[in-house]
Protein backbone atom coordinates (compact mmCIF):
# COMPACT_ATOMS: atom_id res chain seq x y z
CA UNK A 1 0.00 0.00 0.00
CA UNK A 2 1.67 3.71 -0.95
CA UNK A 3 2.92 5.73 1.94
CA UNK A 4 1.93 9.35 1.72
CA UNK A 5 2.87 10.89 -1.85
CA UNK A 6 5.20 14.03 -1.50
CA UNK A 7 3.61 15.06 -5.08
CA UNK A 8 0.14 16.72 -4.85
CA UNK A 9 -2.53 16.65 -7.70
CA UNK A 10 -2.39 15.37 -10.86
CA UNK A 11 1.21 14.42 -10.52
CA UNK A 12 0.37 12.20 -7.47
CA UNK A 13 -2.40 10.81 -9.21
CA UNK A 14 -0.28 9.54 -12.32
CA UNK A 15 1.71 7.80 -9.76
CA UNK A 16 -1.44 5.94 -8.82
CA UNK A 17 -1.85 3.82 -11.98
CA UNK A 18 -4.49 3.91 -14.36
CA UNK A 19 -7.83 2.99 -13.50
CA UNK A 20 -9.14 -0.42 -14.56
CA UNK A 21 -12.34 -1.81 -16.29
CA UNK A 22 -13.31 -4.80 -14.09
CA UNK A 23 -16.01 -7.26 -15.87
CA UNK A 24 -17.90 -8.59 -12.89
CA UNK A 25 -20.29 -10.15 -15.15
CA UNK A 26 -21.07 -10.63 -18.55
CA UNK A 27 -21.81 -7.10 -19.27
CA UNK A 28 -21.64 -5.70 -16.14
CA UNK A 29 -18.41 -3.72 -15.49
CA UNK A 30 -16.04 -2.21 -12.31
CA UNK A 31 -14.54 1.08 -12.93
CA UNK A 32 -12.11 0.78 -10.38
CA UNK A 33 -9.89 4.14 -10.01
CA UNK A 34 -6.32 3.29 -7.37
CA UNK A 35 -5.71 4.29 -4.83
CA UNK A 36 -9.37 4.49 -3.11
CA UNK A 37 -8.25 7.61 -1.07
CA UNK A 38 -10.19 11.05 -0.87
CA UNK A 39 -12.00 11.77 -3.73
CA UNK A 40 -10.81 8.94 -5.80
CA UNK A 41 -14.08 6.59 -6.03
CA UNK A 42 -15.28 3.52 -8.26
CA UNK A 43 -17.67 3.70 -10.52
CA UNK A 44 -19.65 1.24 -12.93
CA UNK A 45 -21.63 0.83 -16.14
CA UNK A 46 -23.89 -2.05 -17.34
CA UNK A 47 -24.34 -2.78 -20.80
CA UNK A 48 -27.58 -3.09 -22.10
CA UNK A 49 -28.88 -4.03 -25.36
CA UNK A 50 -28.96 -0.83 -26.81
CA UNK A 51 -27.95 2.19 -24.03
CA UNK A 52 -25.97 1.41 -20.65
CA UNK A 53 -26.57 2.19 -17.05
CA UNK A 54 -23.56 4.17 -15.28
CA UNK A 55 -23.23 3.93 -11.34
CA UNK A 56 -21.52 6.91 -9.85
CA UNK A 57 -19.47 9.26 -11.71
CA UNK A 58 -16.80 10.90 -10.80
CA UNK A 59 -14.93 14.02 -8.73
CA UNK A 60 -13.25 16.02 -11.18
CA UNK A 61 -13.91 17.12 -15.29
CA UNK A 62 -10.75 14.92 -16.31
CA UNK A 63 -11.43 11.77 -14.16
CA UNK A 64 -15.42 12.15 -15.25
CA UNK A 65 -13.99 12.11 -19.29
CA UNK A 66 -11.17 9.32 -18.72
CA UNK A 67 -14.29 7.20 -16.82
CA UNK A 68 -16.60 7.90 -20.18
CA UNK A 69 -13.72 6.38 -22.37
CA UNK A 70 -13.33 3.35 -20.51
CA UNK A 71 -17.22 2.99 -20.91
CA UNK A 72 -16.47 3.73 -24.78
CA UNK A 73 -13.88 1.36 -24.91
CA UNK A 74 -16.29 -1.33 -24.08
CA UNK A 75 -19.66 -0.35 -26.00
CA UNK A 76 -20.47 2.40 -28.00
CA UNK A 77 -23.92 2.49 -26.60
CA UNK A 78 -25.40 6.07 -25.45
CA UNK A 79 -25.31 6.15 -21.23
CA UNK A 80 -29.02 6.90 -21.05
CA UNK A 81 -29.19 6.29 -17.05
CA UNK A 82 -26.68 7.42 -14.09
CA UNK A 83 -27.10 6.14 -10.86
CA UNK A 84 -25.77 7.47 -7.89
CA UNK A 85 -25.06 5.72 -4.85
CA UNK A 86 -25.36 9.08 -2.55
CA UNK A 87 -24.21 12.35 -2.89
CA UNK A 88 -20.62 12.97 -2.30
CA UNK A 89 -19.13 14.81 -4.85
CA UNK A 90 -16.30 11.98 -5.76
CA UNK A 91 -19.50 9.91 -6.86
CA UNK A 92 -22.05 12.53 -8.19
CA UNK A 93 -19.67 15.78 -9.22
CA UNK A 94 -19.31 14.34 -12.96
CA UNK A 95 -23.32 14.01 -13.12
CA UNK A 96 -22.76 16.81 -15.95
CA UNK A 97 -20.88 15.29 -18.03
CA UNK A 98 -23.27 12.73 -18.63
CA UNK A 99 -26.26 15.17 -20.42
CA UNK A 100 -28.28 12.54 -21.94
CA UNK A 101 -28.54 11.04 -19.32
CA UNK A 102 -31.58 10.81 -16.37
CA UNK A 103 -29.40 10.84 -13.01
CA UNK A 104 -31.24 8.75 -10.37
CA UNK A 105 -30.96 8.84 -6.95
CA UNK A 106 -32.56 8.67 -3.40
CA UNK A 107 -34.77 11.45 -2.70
CA UNK A 108 -32.13 12.31 0.10
CA UNK A 109 -29.68 12.26 -2.20
CA UNK A 110 -31.05 14.71 -4.12
CA UNK A 111 -32.16 17.25 -1.40
CA UNK A 112 -28.37 17.62 -0.50
CA UNK A 113 -26.94 17.92 -3.53
CA UNK A 114 -28.96 20.87 -4.44
CA UNK A 115 -27.44 23.09 -2.34
CA UNK A 116 -23.67 21.20 -2.77
CA UNK A 117 -20.95 23.09 -4.39
CA UNK A 118 -18.12 21.56 -6.31
CA UNK A 119 -14.49 22.51 -4.86
CA UNK A 120 -13.83 25.42 -2.32
CA UNK A 121 -12.03 22.89 -0.43
CA UNK A 122 -8.55 23.72 -0.50
CA UNK A 123 -8.77 24.07 3.43
CA UNK A 124 -8.66 20.70 3.97
CA UNK A 125 -8.00 18.63 0.62
CA UNK A 126 -5.02 21.37 -1.08
CA UNK A 127 -5.81 22.35 -4.44
CA UNK A 128 -7.79 20.13 -6.53
CA UNK A 129 -7.87 20.95 -10.46
CA UNK A 130 -11.51 19.82 -10.60
CA UNK A 131 -12.82 21.26 -14.04
CA UNK A 132 -15.60 22.83 -15.19
CA UNK A 133 -18.46 21.33 -13.37
CA UNK A 134 -22.17 22.18 -12.65
CA UNK A 135 -24.01 20.52 -9.56
CA UNK A 136 -26.42 18.33 -11.31
CA UNK A 137 -29.07 16.44 -8.68
CA UNK A 138 -30.73 13.36 -9.74
CA UNK A 139 -33.45 13.83 -11.61
CA UNK A 140 -35.48 10.68 -10.93
CA UNK A 141 -35.56 10.39 -6.80
CA UNK A 142 -37.02 7.52 -4.67
CA UNK A 143 -37.48 6.33 -1.26
CA UNK A 144 -36.91 2.57 -1.08
CA UNK A 145 -36.65 0.88 -4.22
CA UNK A 146 -36.73 1.52 -8.07
CA UNK A 147 -36.00 -2.03 -10.17
CA UNK A 148 -34.30 -0.56 -13.31
CA UNK A 149 -33.79 -2.91 -16.82
CA UNK A 150 -30.86 -2.88 -18.41
CA UNK A 151 -31.48 -5.03 -21.38
CA UNK A 152 -32.64 -8.11 -19.92
CA UNK A 153 -31.19 -7.53 -16.72
CA UNK A 154 -33.22 -7.05 -13.54
CA UNK A 155 -31.22 -4.22 -11.55
CA UNK A 156 -32.55 -3.49 -7.73
CA UNK A 157 -31.64 -0.09 -6.58
CA UNK A 158 -32.36 -0.48 -2.70
CA UNK A 159 -31.71 2.32 -0.59
CA UNK A 160 -30.00 0.69 2.32
CA UNK A 161 -32.63 1.54 5.09
CA UNK A 162 -31.05 4.05 7.48
CA UNK A 163 -28.37 6.92 7.98
CA UNK A 164 -25.12 4.91 6.90
CA UNK A 165 -22.38 6.43 5.42
CA UNK A 166 -24.96 9.07 4.53
CA UNK A 167 -28.61 9.33 5.25
CA UNK A 168 -29.68 8.49 1.54
CA UNK A 169 -27.18 5.53 0.69
CA UNK A 170 -28.18 2.88 -2.49
CA UNK A 171 -27.02 -0.41 -3.71
CA UNK A 172 -27.38 -1.15 -7.06
CA UNK A 173 -28.24 -5.14 -6.99
CA UNK A 174 -28.00 -7.71 -9.65
CA UNK A 175 -29.96 -10.68 -8.32
CA UNK A 176 -29.00 -12.63 -10.93
CA UNK A 177 -25.42 -12.34 -10.93
CA UNK A 178 -25.23 -11.81 -7.31
CA UNK A 179 -23.23 -9.02 -8.06
CA UNK A 180 -23.21 -5.87 -5.86
CA UNK A 181 -22.22 -2.39 -6.15
CA UNK A 182 -21.89 -1.22 -2.33
CA UNK A 183 -21.32 2.60 -3.25
CA UNK A 184 -19.56 3.84 0.22
CA UNK A 185 -21.07 1.62 2.76
CA UNK A 186 -17.57 -0.65 1.69
CA UNK A 187 -14.46 0.46 1.78
CA UNK A 188 -11.69 -1.88 0.53
CA UNK A 189 -8.32 -0.92 1.66
CA UNK A 190 -9.83 2.11 2.86
CA UNK A 191 -10.71 3.76 6.30
CA UNK A 192 -14.29 3.40 6.77
CA UNK A 193 -16.27 7.21 6.75
CA UNK A 194 -19.68 7.61 8.71
CA UNK A 195 -18.98 11.41 9.52
CA UNK A 196 -22.37 12.33 7.77
CA UNK A 197 -24.61 9.31 8.17
CA UNK A 198 -24.34 6.71 11.45
CA UNK A 199 -22.05 3.96 13.09
CA UNK A 200 -24.96 2.09 14.47
CA UNK A 201 -26.71 2.51 10.97
CA UNK A 202 -23.81 1.53 9.10
CA UNK A 203 -22.97 -1.43 10.85
CA UNK A 204 -27.20 -1.74 10.32
CA UNK A 205 -26.22 -1.52 6.61
CA UNK A 206 -23.38 -4.35 7.03
CA UNK A 207 -26.08 -6.63 7.76
CA UNK A 208 -28.28 -5.96 5.25
CA UNK A 209 -25.60 -6.86 2.32
CA UNK A 210 -24.81 -9.55 4.12
CA UNK A 211 -28.39 -10.88 3.79
CA UNK A 212 -27.89 -10.24 -0.05
CA UNK A 213 -25.64 -12.78 -0.06
CA UNK A 214 -23.91 -11.12 -2.81
CA UNK A 215 -20.96 -13.19 -4.50
CA UNK A 216 -19.13 -10.28 -5.82
CA UNK A 217 -19.09 -6.83 -4.51
CA UNK A 218 -17.88 -3.03 -6.22
CA UNK A 219 -16.97 -1.28 -3.20
CA UNK A 220 -17.02 2.59 -3.38
CA UNK A 221 -13.62 2.77 -3.34
CA UNK A 222 -11.01 0.07 -3.38
CA UNK A 223 -10.54 -3.33 -5.33
CA UNK A 224 -13.49 -5.59 -6.45
CA UNK A 225 -14.06 -8.11 -3.51
CA UNK A 226 -16.10 -10.81 -2.49
CA UNK A 227 -18.17 -10.70 1.26
CA UNK A 228 -15.43 -11.25 3.14
CA UNK A 229 -14.99 -7.56 3.03
CA UNK A 230 -17.85 -7.42 5.41
CA UNK A 231 -16.38 -8.43 8.21
CA UNK A 232 -13.52 -6.41 7.59
CA UNK A 233 -15.17 -3.61 7.53
CA UNK A 234 -17.36 -4.51 10.36
CA UNK A 235 -14.72 -5.21 12.64
CA UNK A 236 -13.48 -1.57 11.92
CA UNK A 237 -16.89 -0.34 13.06
CA UNK A 238 -17.21 -2.27 15.85
CA UNK A 239 -13.80 -1.28 17.36
CA UNK A 240 -14.77 2.38 16.78
CA UNK A 241 -17.86 1.50 19.05
CA UNK A 242 -16.20 0.11 21.60
CA UNK A 243 -13.51 3.15 21.21
CA UNK A 244 -16.28 5.94 21.59
CA UNK A 245 -18.25 3.97 24.44
CA UNK A 246 -14.84 4.29 26.41
CA UNK A 247 -13.58 7.38 25.51
CA UNK A 248 -17.13 9.36 25.75
CA UNK A 249 -17.34 8.16 28.71
CA UNK A 250 -14.03 9.13 30.03
CA UNK A 251 -14.75 12.75 29.03
CA UNK A 252 -12.43 12.77 26.44
CA UNK A 253 -12.85 14.76 23.40
CA UNK A 254 -12.97 12.55 20.19
CA UNK A 255 -9.53 14.09 18.80
CA UNK A 256 -7.65 13.16 21.88
CA UNK A 257 -9.33 9.76 22.01
CA UNK A 258 -8.55 9.29 18.78
CA UNK A 259 -4.88 10.46 19.51
CA UNK A 260 -4.40 8.33 22.56
CA UNK A 261 -6.32 4.98 20.52
CA UNK A 262 -4.14 2.36 19.09
CA UNK A 263 -5.67 2.14 15.69
CA UNK A 264 -3.16 -1.55 15.22
CA UNK A 265 -4.02 -3.01 11.40
CA UNK A 266 -6.14 -0.09 10.43
CA UNK A 267 -3.38 2.52 11.09
CA UNK A 268 -2.22 0.80 7.83
CA UNK A 269 -5.25 1.50 6.01
CA UNK A 270 -5.84 4.81 3.72
CA UNK A 271 -7.07 8.16 5.45
CA UNK A 272 -6.93 6.87 8.59
CA UNK A 273 -7.61 10.02 10.49
CA UNK A 274 -11.38 9.19 9.41
CA UNK A 275 -11.66 8.04 12.91
CA UNK A 276 -11.45 11.50 13.96
CA UNK A 277 -14.52 12.38 11.94
CA UNK A 278 -16.07 8.63 12.97
CA UNK A 279 -15.44 9.75 15.99
CA UNK A 280 -17.48 12.76 16.34
CA UNK A 281 -20.57 11.27 14.78
CA UNK A 282 -20.36 8.04 17.40
CA UNK A 283 -20.45 10.52 20.09
CA UNK A 284 -23.68 12.37 18.40
CA UNK A 285 -25.61 9.02 18.60
CA UNK A 286 -23.99 8.60 22.35
CA UNK A 287 -25.52 11.34 23.45
CA UNK A 288 -28.64 10.60 22.16
CA UNK A 289 -28.86 12.68 18.51
CA UNK A 290 -31.21 9.99 16.34
CA UNK A 291 -29.13 8.71 13.78
CA UNK A 292 -28.18 10.57 10.69
CA UNK A 293 -28.48 14.29 12.47
CA UNK A 294 -26.94 17.04 11.23
CA UNK A 295 -23.84 17.76 13.32
CA UNK A 296 -21.19 19.98 13.08
CA UNK A 297 -18.78 18.76 10.23
CA UNK A 298 -16.81 22.09 9.94
CA UNK A 299 -14.97 20.95 13.08
CA UNK A 300 -14.82 17.35 12.50
CA UNK A 301 -12.75 18.19 9.56
CA UNK A 302 -10.87 20.58 11.72
CA UNK A 303 -10.04 17.96 13.80
CA UNK A 304 -9.12 15.75 11.71
CA UNK A 305 -6.51 17.86 9.84
CA UNK A 306 -5.06 18.48 13.70
CA UNK A 307 -4.79 14.68 13.85
CA UNK A 308 -3.30 14.58 10.55
CA UNK A 309 -0.54 17.12 11.93
CA UNK A 310 -1.80 20.15 10.78
CA UNK A 311 -1.74 19.34 7.06
CA UNK A 312 -4.27 19.05 4.61
CA UNK A 313 -5.68 15.78 4.19
CA UNK A 314 -3.70 13.61 1.35
CA UNK A 315 -6.14 14.33 -1.68
CA UNK A 316 -4.23 12.91 -5.16
CA UNK A 317 -7.95 13.74 -7.27
ZN1 LIG B 1 -18.94 8.81 0.00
Amino acid sequence: MPGPSPHQGHHGAEALGPPRTVEVAPGAFAYVQPDGSWWINNAGFLVGSDRITAVDTASTERRTRAFRQAVTAVSPLPVTTVVNTHHHGDHTNGNCLFPEASIIGHVRCREVMVDQRIGGLDAIFGAVEWGELTVTPPDVTFPQQLDLWVGDRAVELRYIGTPAHTTGDVVVWLPAEKVLFAGDLLFNGGTPFALMGSIQGSLAALDAIRGLDPAVIVPGHGGVCGPEAINVVEDYLSWLTDLARDAHGAGASPLDAARQADLGAFAEWLDPERVVGNLHRAYAELDGLPLGSPIDLATAFGDMIAFNGGAPLRCLA
